[in-house]
């Protein structure tokens, strides 16, 4: 994978509110991992979602980020931005028959089996004839042949799509564009080499690698982060009742989110400024710290 090429590594947050701890740590792992290795870092904002998003939510995000001392390569991207783009891979998709119209509702799929994906579509539209009139979703066809690929902290993770989650809907029938879709394209079409992200987006990765092999795009290696739990296990976020990251406390926030993940930073960093925090950070850098952990309390970092 990625022979010879630079790296380019990414961060992607939606922006569903303000950045909270979760956030942080994959913003801050991310930045790590190319910064140690004399990579870039993008910053995307994917903001394919209206319904889940929050007003104003993208231009606070940029204003915490920038407050850390974040610095990324180039403008920031919108995926939103995106659109002609993602349809013109859904169209080619659809035209060497990959892809599929489906208009089957919830209700009509409600007994359909289950798997930890949601529920398996059992292929309903796959070989119909007469194309739906209304509105309707478009699937990608999927297989069984195992999916499988060597994250960089997880370890091997394999999946069979057509058991697992059956084909899966790359344009929405609300004509809202799929999130593995859009993320699939805009990784190929930034050149990004390392995804770095939160293990929440494991079990998405070989959808994703499944949408890589149709449209000949290269796949990327992958790091899947252990995620911020609460105090009820749950995983931090917005619905969870996370908290922002304060903008006022920033060299003792980043030295906490160096301890979660596990880089030892020395007590004597704690007094340095931010700048000086980041230098040791890129410095000592190791991911391999974080090999095999699946959750960070975040209760126990003083962060929920
Ligand atoms: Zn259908």
């Amino acid at each position: 994978v990625n022979g010879g090429q630079p790296y380019i590594g990414r961060f992607a947050p939606s922006p569903s509110g303000p950045l909270h701890f979760g956030s942080l740590l994959a913003a801050v792992a991310s930045y790590l991992d190319a910064r140690s290795q004399a990579g870039k870092w993008l910053l995307r904002i994917e903001d394919i979602d209206p319904p889940r998003q929050q007003p104003g939510a993208d231009a606070d995000i940029l204003a915490t980020l920038d407050a850390y001392g974040f610095e990324w390569d180039g403008e920031v991207s919108y995926q939103r931005k995106q659109r002609a783009r993602h349809l013109q891979c859904i169209d080619e998709l659809q035209q060497r028959g990959l892809a599929y119209a489906c208009d089957c509702s919830r209700r009509d799929l409600g007994d359909e089996p289950r798997s930890s994906l949601g529920i398996i579509y059992p292929g309903t539209c796959r070989t119909r004839t007469n194309l739906p009139t209304g509105d309707s979703a478009i699937r990608v066809r999927t297989h069984d042949d195992e999916i499988a690929f060597n994250d960089q902290l997880q370890g091997r993770y394999a999946q069979k799509l057509e058991s697992e989650s059956g084909d899966f809907v790359i344009h929405r029938r609300d004509d809202l564009i799929a999130y593995h879709l859009a993320v699939v394209v805009d990784d190929f079409d930034q050149q990004i080499t390392h995804v770095v992200r939160g293990i929440d987006l494991l079990d998405s990765t070989p959808r994703q690698i499944h949408l890589q092999h149709l449209l000949d795009f290269s796949t990327p290696v992958y790091s899947h982060l252990p995620v911020a739990i609460n105090r009820d296990g749950q995983k931090l976020s917005k619905l969870t009742g996370a908290n922002p990251v304060r903008r006022d406390q920033v060299g003792e926030t980043l030295y906490r989110t160096l301890q979660a993940l596990r880089q030892e930073p020395p007590a004597a960093l704690q007094s340095e400024a931010t700048p000086a925090i980041w230098q040791w950070a890129i410095e000592h850098w190791h991911s391999a710290a974080l090999v095999g952990f699946e959750s960070i309390d975040a209760v126990a970092q003083g962060f929920a």
